[in-house]
């Protein structure tokens, strides 16, 4: 069974977070089931584009990543689990690549994830989520 459970989460939607939290819970009832969440803070490469007299608009990626980290403590502060069992990480970049690279890193067996944002009702799986169930070596458990 699923000993390692790979979480992504993206903090700017937490009525997706909310979609998973039963089927995380119920995952990680499993005695020594570690749960890795991962919030990525999507990259601005462009702004790298405007050269350096605009450098002081590129955000502090530091600064950036401590906040979302504060962010991603509170919600995962709303799942019921055994804290000494979670982990919490917080990467800059493309999402989908860094899920896809964090499952790999911690030897992930299931990645649980929504499908995509509500208002993207039209789309059956959002970008991320489909390059994840796509490119995933682990089973992927899509909520909808
Ligand atoms: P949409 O395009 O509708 O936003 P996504 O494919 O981006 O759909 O989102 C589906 C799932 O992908 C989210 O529930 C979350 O698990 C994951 N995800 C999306 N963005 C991020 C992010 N920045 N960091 C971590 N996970 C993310």
């Amino acid at each position: 069974m699923a000993k390692k459970i790979l979480v992504p989460v993206d903090i700017s939607e937490m009525e997706l977070t909310q979609q998973v939290i039963p089927h995380v819970e119920a995952y990680a009832r499993q005695e020594d089931a570690t749960i890795h969440f991962l919030a990525v803070i999507p990259d601005y490469t462009y702004f790298a584009s405007y050269g350096l007299g605009y450098s002081s608009v590129v955000p502090d990626i530091k600064g950036r990543e401590t906040v979302a980290m504060e962010s991603l403590g509170d919600i995962v502060a709303k799942f019921s689990l055994p804290g000494r069992r979670v982990e919490k990480h917080v990467l800059s970049g493309t999402p989908k690549d860094h899920i896809l690279q964090l499952a790999d890193d911690i030897d992930a067996d299931v990645i649980i994830l929504a499908s995509h944002r509500p208002s993207m009702s039209t789309y059956l799986l959002g970008s991320n989520a489909a390059a994840v169930v796509r490119h995933a070596k682990c089973s992927v458990l899509v909520v909808r």
